[in-house]
């Protein structure tokens, strides 16, 4: 039996490690298969491709895509991504630029609260392209504003914190629509949270699996994710959402995974 982690990230979004050092991590644990799926990012991809032979591991093109919905967010996997595509790459370009700039906009918020802090400050403590408030909370840590990260959200930069700056929205169906234009097959990620009733609403616009495997969810959700993956005839994906690093728990890697039978089902469905 193969095993197939389609949830893995690197460090070109919030993970630790530089895609040629996470395969080499999903070798020494027995990956055969892996999806890189970096957060609104697909720079890793084309490493990853170029290394995997080496180690006779296989790559599928993936990616992350974060929504909201009624102020919830929902985060939707790709796979089988023309990573090449036009509309993908503008759409994440024009992402990009838009994180940065909400970026700057918290950054004002701050300086007004007289904390001396700039972008270039927080841009030298992330080789990530996508910057949020993880990265300028620890830039706050570094400058010694705050003890750690957690008090950074609890005293400036939380939804009701005094340097919140609302992010831009994207809808769930114009993700689902990028994935498909770009020739992929979409995923919920951890649906541990959602609703049934916005699940069916999702398969109606389009969603074609559901992420039945990952640490977050309980034996039951798990059940749960393919009972109705099988009602809905969802394809059923999952995955140990690595992120490597002390920030989180790398005992994950290798222990949650799908099979062959999973990857021909993608492969059918395309
Ligand atoms: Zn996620
Ligand atoms: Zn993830």
């Amino acid at each position: 039996m193969i095993k197939a982690d389609l949830h893995v990230h690197t460090n070109y979004s919030d993970g630790e490690h530089h895609p040629f050092d996470v395969l080499r991590r999903a070798k020494a644990v027995g990956i055969d298969v892996i999806s890189i799926t970096d957060h609104d990012c697909i720079g890793a991809i084309e490493p990853a491709k170029s290394f995997a032979p080496e180690l006779n591991i296989t790559v599928i093109p993936g990616i992350e895509i974060s929504t909201d919905i009624d102020d919830k967010e929902i985060h939707l996997l790709g796979y089988f991504i023309d990573y090449t595509n036009k509309e993908l790459l503008n759409y994440l370009e024009f992402f990009r630029a838009e994180r940065i700039n909400r970026a700057k906009l918290i950054i004002i918020k701050l300086n007004e609260l007289g904390l001396e802090i700039t972008l270039d400050d927080v841009l030298k403590q992330t080789k990530s392209s996508v910057i949020g408030r993880p990265h300028i909370a620890f830039t706050l840590a570094e400058l010694g504003y705050v003890k750690n990260i957690w008090e950074a959200f609890e005293k400036y930069l939380s939804d009701d914190g005094p340097a919140y700056q609302k992010k831009i929205h994207v809808s769930p169906q114009s993700a689902l629509n990028i994935i498909k234009d770009a020739g992929g097959l979409s995923s919920i990620a951890h649906p541990g949270d959602i609703k049934e009733e916005l699940l069916k609403k999702l398969i109606d616009c389009g969603l074609d699996g559901i992420e039945v495997t990952h640490p977050s969810h309980t034996r039951e959700q798990t059940r749960l994710y393919k009972s109705i993956a099988n009602e809905y005839y969802l394809l059923q994906t999952g995955g140990s959402d690595f992120h490597g690093g002390k920030k989180y728990d790398d005992s994950n890697f290798g222990k949650y995974f799908v099979n062959e039978k999973n990857i021909s089902a993608m492969k059918h469905r395309l």
